[in-house]
Order: C-alpha cells, then sequence, then structure tokens
C-alpha cells in the first residue's frame, strides 16, 4: 500500500546516473574504436546530478526565483 513514509530500498534509485547506470562509465565511439570513457552526464561518479550539462560538464545556470 502506498504510505508516506518509504524506507525507500526497493524504489527506483533516482541518484543513479541513467546514462552510465551508475557506472560512472559509458562507451565512446568517437575518435574510431569504441572506448570506455567517463560518463558526462555525472562526470565519473555514477550520480544523477539535476542540471547538468552533459556536453560541457558543467552546471546549468539558471534564473534564480525569486
Ligand atoms: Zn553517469
Amino acid at each position: 500500500m502506498l504510505g508516506s513514509v518509504s524506507t525507500g530500498a526497493a524504489e527506483y534509485d533516482r541518484q543513479t546516473c541513467t546514462p552510465c547506470r551508475g557506472t560512472g562509465k559509458v562507451i565512446s565511439g568517437k575518435g574510431g574504436s569504441p572506448h570506455q570513457v567517463s560518463c558526462p552526464w555525472c562526470g565519473g561518479d555514477g550520480r544523477f546530478h539535476p542540471g547538468r550539462d552533459a556536453q560541457t560538464g558543467e552546471q546549468i545556470r539558471s534564473a534564480p526565483a525569486d
């Protein structure tokens, strides 16, 4: 049953980086042969970073909600 309290043990881990599935590594085909590189989405730590720009590896700047 649904409840307000959750252990989180059996829930989908939103903290896990999806593209690399938490491994921190992805296969890149750049340069010719596929090779393993650090995941640009999480920076290699395997965690999901909201607002992170995979193209630059930097946080996306957002206007302050004032
Ligand atoms: Zn990742």
